[in-house]
């Protein structure tokens, strides 16, 4: 493979790349942040509508000037977290945002406190393009704390959280495996080994599992250390702040309400059989009895191999996208063009997958290990509509206050561009083989984000509930929740090696610092994109403008309220049933090829 094609061009981020000009911008980045400290602190109360507003500009063009370098120093890093140049360009960007935030720590609370007396601000027409922005912090009033104390907690955070979230990460990225493959054995980085769980030689996967897990289980003690500390960490904070349950905060967060989560889980929880039924029916086409933990998202023996280049799964997924529209089409062309996408498998960079946007650049930039699985070109497929769904916000000219989608919707451009895949790669389909690779592999991935994430939502409650129990998480704890919760949805239809019992040590999600309930979002974008794509089949393109609408809004409205727009109540469980109506009609598909 041509490696350069495959590796980031961070430069585009900054002027100049030269470790001092970024020491510099860094220290611009602080300075001009206590600038807008010494002018608004205090002030912020007094504001009137007007001179709310230019403050709100203001702040949105500081964090526009600065976003570039935050950016290139952060992905630096998860390009290469062993070099020494990029761990002083994470160490430096670290401290220069943590005096950042600091600085500006009072201009939520001021906001608050302005908000809370005159909200009638909320619906001022001089305020209306920062309309919903004012009214989620409104929503965060009743929880904030006085300046001195977040002051404090960031200060904490620090070493405290965001270290043990480090930690994880790092230790992660570090580890090797050693697994016997085709007569030679290989020390293969984490990157690299969980490739191997989907080859199609059952027993490699089997010993692929078993070395990872039991490798990852020695180390149980930094694992559980990590989480216990920050679950723990979470439930005190939920004292202080007056949350009334762990998933408060992320539900102001995600800027839905827990009647639209709890309907969305239960619907979950009662079609738990319908995920059953496919697994069962996958071991059917695997011409097994029962599947076996690492058959549930491997690929069919004597399917077609489905391996594609770097410059295949791109032209794929280019012709995806144009299919459903041009201008969608056009910009994913120009993230392989511009080298947005690093999908190179080394070691020290960061594992999994993700998109962070770049609103000045109007674009954004990917991270992938591209192994030339399915998967592989699904989590490309799937990291783009991020991209595209960044780029239809930027050229909304959503403010940065607008910009960042919550998870709930953030998921939808790239779900969306799932199945706009599969789309092609059905209609290309040659033979029943072929169909049955390609639908299974879409049923592994729905299974996955609707169900096995769902289990996660369950296990991490279930976190909480114990520690209020006064349970001490050490290892074994953690996994006997982790296995209750899985249960939950398997029932019997999987059979686990023991070591799967350490599946929740390697998930970057749990460890992420104040940002508990991570998952559900996955759930809701997974059943919410399945809904809509009933309707573009309903609808045929007239549903497009409303889709790239929906995309082009960011944060400036809720997500109930975009899907009110489309005809829909996320309240109500009937919406979320559409959703997996959908989802049987695919498992209806793949049972006609047998
Ligand atoms: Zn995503």
């Amino acid at each position: 493979m041509a490696k350069v094609e495959m590796r980031w061009d961070l430069s585009q981020l900054v002027e100049n790349t030269e470790q001092a000009a970024i020491q510099k911008k860094l220290e611009s980045m602080v300075t001009e942040a206590e600038k807008i400290r010494q002018k608004y602190h205090g002030e912020i109360g007094d504001l009137d509508a007007r001179s709310l507003l230019e403050f709100l500009e203001t702040k949105d063009s500081y964090i526009l000037r600065f976003e570039g370098v935050e950016m290139y120093c952060r992905l630096m890093y998860s390009a290469d977290s062993t070099n020494d140049l990029t761990k002083q360009l994470n160490d430096a960007v670290r401290r220069a945002s943590m005096r950042v935030e600091q600085a500006l720590a009072f201009i939520d609370i001021e906001l608050g406190r302005l908000l809370a007396r005159k909200p009638s601000l909320v619906t001022d027409s001089v305020l209306t393009e920062y309309k919903h922005y004012l009214e989620r912090i409104l929503r965060r009033v009743p929880h904030m704390l006085s300046e001195t104390e977040e002051r404090l907690i960031i200060t904490k955070d620090k070493n405290g959280i965001n270290a043990w979230e480090m930690l994880q990460s790092d230790w992660l990225s570090t580890r090797t495996f050693n697994i016997q493959t085709e007569s030679k054995t290989k020390t293969l980085p984490y990157g690299e080994i969980i490739g191997l769980y989907q080859s199609p030689d059952r027993d490699l996967r089997k010993r692929a599992n078993q070395t990872v897990y039991a490798g990852l289980g020695e180390d149980e003690i930094v694992w559980a250390s990590a989480i216990r500390a920050i679950c723990e960490d979470h439930i005190e904070m939920c004292a202080l702040r007056k949350y009334p349950i762990p998933m408060t905060q992320s539900l102001i967060a995600n800027d839905v309400d827990q009647s639209t989560i709890d309907s969305l889980l239960r619907t979950i929880e009662k079609n738990a059989s319908v995920y059953q039924r496919y697994l069962r029916l996958k071991a059917k086409l695997m011409n097994l009895k029962k599947l076996a933990n690492y058959d549930v998202v491997a690929p069919l023996p004597h399917g077609p191999p489905l391996i594609y280049s770097w410059n295949q799964a791109r032209k794929e997924i280019a012709n995806a996208y144009v299919a459903f529209d041009e201008e969608m089409g056009a910009w994913v062309g120009e993230m392989f063009e511009k080298r947005h996408i690093d999908g190179e498998v080394r070691k020290g960079k960061a594992s999994g997958a993700f998109c962070s946007s770049w609103m000045v650049g109007k674009s954004a930039y990917i991270l992938q290990s591209f192994n030339g699985r399915i998967g592989d070109v699904y989590t490309q497929a799937h990291e783009l509509g991020h991209a595209v769904h960044a780029y239809l916000r930027s050229k909304a000219k959503q403010k940065p206050s607008n910009f960042p989608a919550v998870s709930c919707v953030a998921e939808t451009g790239s779900v969306f561009g799932e199945l706009l895949l599969t789309e092609r790669l059905l209609s290309k389909a040659k033979t029943k083989e072929e169909r049955q690779a390609i639908l299974t592999n879409l049923l592994d991935e729905f299974g996955m984000a609707a169900f096995q994430v769902s289990a996660r939502v369950f296990f991490e409650q279930s976190m909480y509930d114990a520690i209020k129990q006064g349970k001490f998480l050490d290892g074994e704890t953690v996994a006997k929740l982790w296995i209750a919760a899985r249960d939950k949805i398997y029932g019997d239809s999987v059979d686990w090696l023991d070591v799967m019992k350490w599946e929740w040590t390697m998930k970057p999600h749990y460890y992420i610092a104040n940002y508990r309930f991570y998952n559900y979002p996955y759930v809701f974008a997974q059943l919410f994109v399945f809904a809509l794509y009933r309707l573009y089949k309903e609808q045929g393109r007239s549903f497009i403008p409303k889709l790239k609408r929906l995309l082009a809004s960011g944060s400036s409205k809720s997500p109930r309220e975009l899907a009110i727009e489309l005809g829909f109540d996320i309240t109500d469980e009937a919406f979320w049933e559409k959703g997996m109506t959908q989802a049987q009609e695919f498992i209806h598909m793949l049972e006609e090829t047998l």
